[in-house]
């Protein structure tokens, strides 16, 4: 069967990360991403993770247990990626869910300036061969415009430099959501 967004997410992070990568969940939500990236990382790696809302760092660490040694939790937007992560830190995959998190508020959601710029200073890090996945969820008011935003300035990234991949089940009802990938081909 093929496989949701969600699956085929985790298989596309699967293949590039190993342990001793350092990633980055840029937004935590309930941890699931954060959670995933710490395991496949192992206990040399490390994995940094951001959150606007209090309540997504408190599901987040009960989720890791001892394994929020190998994390760094930052209740900031991931627009703040350049003053926390070093500019000579390699990043070998990145992961984006946008929208709102699900049983929360739903007007906090993110948003079309602040997810570029947080795609910008994760392409300047991401390794050849690293990947930047970003799961575009957008049936809320709001959604449509980050949609087109972030669908143009990936289809605009230099074709020698990354490839892009879309994933969707266009024939669904209610705004299935859009995964895309990015492939850094070369520096
Ligand atoms: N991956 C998450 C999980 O496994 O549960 C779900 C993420 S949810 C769809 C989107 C999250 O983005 C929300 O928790 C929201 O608070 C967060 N968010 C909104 N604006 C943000 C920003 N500027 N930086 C980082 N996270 C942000």
């Amino acid at each position: 069967m093929l496989l949701t967004a969600l699956h085929f997410s985790h298989q596309l992070l699967n293949e590039v990360v190993t342990s001793g990568d350092h990633v980055i969940d840029a937004t935590m939500g309930n941890g699931n991403d954060t959670l995933f990236l710490a395991e496949l990382v192992g206990s040399t790696g490390h994995v940094y993770a951001f959150d606007i809302q209090e309540q997504a760092l408190t599901k987040t660490r009960q989720k890791l247990g001892n394994l929020i040694d190998r994390t760094s939790l930052y209740l900031a937007g991931h627009e703040t990626i350049d003053e926390n992560i070093s500019k000579h830190q390699s990043i070998q995959a990145a992961i984006f869910n946008l929208g709102y998190l699900p049983n929360s508020d739903k007007q906090i959601i993110t948003l079309p300036e602040t997810t570029k710029q947080a795609m910008q200073a994760i392409l300047k890090r991401l390794t050849v061969g690293g990947r930047m996945i970003v799961v575009i969820y957008y049936g809320h008011a709001g959604g449509e415009t980050e949609k087109n935003e972030v669908l143009h300035f990936c289809q605009s990234l230099p074709q020698e430099q990354f490839t892009v991949l879309t994933y969707q089940f266009i024939n669904q009802k209610n705004n299935p959501p859009i995964l895309l990938c990015v492939e850094k081909k070369h520096d």
